[in-house]
């Protein structure tokens, strides 16, 4: 059995003794084993990080953006094989992991401008003789703990913009898919970084503890499911620790009636069941404004649904691939059953879906409700699954009320062809990221990532100058050279002021 290790001083660490499965989400089988570390492994990365960080932070930020330069070289040389490791332990299909991937990269040619990003400020004349500047500083050592669904792209959101602002940086990948983050570590190193800047261990509850109570590492940055992402920040905040926590979503699409439908139900389609809907810009939920714009989108999605392809995560053909545990797939299929029991109306029922050749596989097929209310449970929470709800609006307030009172706030899109409505709903809606006819609204690079509400702890985003702001901390100075020389002016027994 391959066995996955931690990457700690550039090397694989066979260190610690519990073991976690990886599965091939396909067959269904073990595929490998990962190490659950703890505080013993952790110990060791993070003693290297401290001695190395120092020289890392001093090294010019030009020369610490070509590490990112070659960085991408790399990955983009290597982008199939990274992809193939990626979609045999998430099970997503293999373009939709080199669209995983890309997105990581972006965040990476943000990094590539970190001698522009950190420039500073400076005020000449601030007063007599006096000038104020500022600039940032990396936080030391940071720590990144991440979910499965995005294995590339979410580890690189966290590891180019600590490493590039001059932190070493420590990764606790997801234990069900961590190979690929191990990957890209080595990459890293590669590409010109020093060794001991950049470990990964690897680990579940025990490690992330082991992390959160750590006197060394100043600042953690986290993206999972909502209450881990709650307990992570407040135990992080808790030990003096900076943290931002992204938690999950149950993101609306609302649907006017001037929308073009045919554009919605092609948007629609692969926002809710592209990655098996495992995202967390994912749309679970459509909002029909009236019920013709209800009655019109569902006879639209129905033969939509009908002709979606489930495949192996290496099939070309195939529009998404299973999802990524057994354990995880009796999750939505609770979640279905619940929405049954609650009185909503299962149109598609995605349950038993079995691919032939493949039945170990942890495969299940589309599902689509209607007549979804807002006080069921099976809306209130995240199903996380190929899995579309229907809720039905009578105009546009009560369109606009259901994202802004849902309790996730992470994103939100709405379709329509009417200027008006569409500055109205992005002003109103109380949600983080909006999409205008755009169903996955995850922002570019040099913009910053983050929800509202219990998608997100804290309120710095990630990436984007937000980024650059969380891994680093400002150093602000004063200085005067009064004519005649310093010391001349007798004591100020008032607040100094500028007047
Ligand atoms: P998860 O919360 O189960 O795990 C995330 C990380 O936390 C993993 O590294 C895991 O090892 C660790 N962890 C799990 N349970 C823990 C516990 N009890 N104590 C301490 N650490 C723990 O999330 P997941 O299933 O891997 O990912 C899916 C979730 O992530 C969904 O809720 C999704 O919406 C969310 N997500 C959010 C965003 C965002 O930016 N808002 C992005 C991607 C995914």
């Amino acid at each position: 059995m391959r066995i996955i290790d931690h990457y700690i001083g550039s090397s694989a660490v066979a260190s610690g003794a519990r073991m976690g499965d990886v599965f091939d989400p396909n067959s269904g089988q073990v595929q490998a084993q990962v190490r659950l570390g703890g505080a013993a492994e952790l110990d060791r990365a993070v003693a290297l990080a401290k001695a190395a960080q120092p020289a890392w932070a001093a090294t010019n930020p030009q020369r610490r953006a070509r590490v990112m330069f070659k960085f991408k070289e790399l990955v983009e040389r290597e982008i199939d094989d990274l992809a193939r490791i990626l979609s045999s332990e998430h099970g997503k299909v293999l373009a939709d992991s080199r669209g995983d991937i890309q997105r990581g990269l972006e965040v990476i040619e943000f990094c590539c401008g970190a001698p522009h990003l950190l420039k500073g400020e400076f005020s000449h004349g601030a007063g007599p003789g006096i000038d104020v500047w500022a600039h940032r500083l990396p936080v030391g050592i940071g720590a990144g703990i991440t979910p499965f669904n995005f294995p590339a792209m979410i580890p690189l959101w966290m590891a180019g913009v600590a490493l590039v602002t001059g932190n070493a940086f420590i990764l606790k990948p997801s234990e069900r898919d961590p190979s690929l983050p191990v990957r890209l570590g080595e990459l890293f190193v590669e590409a010109g970084l020093p060794k001991d800047i950049l470990h990964v261990v690897h680990g579940d509850k025990e490690m992330v503890d082991a992390i959160l109570d750590h006197p060394d590492i100043a600042a953690v940055s986290f993206v999972g499911s909502s209450d881990v992402a709650h307990y992570i920040s407040s135990r992080g905040w808790a030990n003096g620790k900076r943290v931002q926590a992204m938690g999950g979503a149950k993101n609306h699409a609302v649907v006017m009636p001037d929308a073009d439908l045919d554009a919605v139900v092609r948007d629609l389609a692969g926002a809710a069941f592209g990655s098996a809907g495992e995202r967390c810009m994912a749309l679970p939920v459509v909002v029909p404004v009236g019920d013709a714009t209800a009655e019109a989108l569902r006879a639209k999605l129905l033969p939509a649904i009908a002709a979606l392809r489930l495949g192996t995560s290496t099939d070309p053909d195939a529009d998404y691939g299973p999802v990524v545990t057994a354990a995880h797939r009796a999750r939505i299929e609770h979640y279905i059953q619940m929405g049954v029991d609650e009185g909503a109306e299962l149109v598609v029922d995605g349950r038993g879906f079995s691919l032939q050749g493949h039945e170990g596989g942890f495969f299940i097929g589309p599902s689509l409700f209607d007549h979804v209310k807002p006080h069921m449970q099976s809306y209130q929470e995240e199903i996380f699954g190929p899995v579309l709800q229907i809720v039905r609006a009578a105009d546009f307030e009560e369109a606009l009320r259901l994202p802004s009172e849902h309790q996730y706030g992470n994103g939100v899109a709405l379709f329509t062809r009417n200027g008006h409505a569409a500055r109205e709903f992005a002003a109103r809606v109380n949600v983080g990221m909006v999409g205008i006819n755009v169903p996955i609204p995850v922002p570019v690079a040099y913009h910053s990532f983050g929800g509202w509400k219990r998608s997100a702890f804290g309120d710095i985003g990630q990436h984007g100058m937000e980024g650059v702001q969380f891994w680093t901390k400002r150093k602000t100075m004063t200085g005067r050279w009064p004519d005649g020389g310093v010391g001349d002016s007798g004591s100020a027994f008032v607040i100094p002021t500028m007047g």
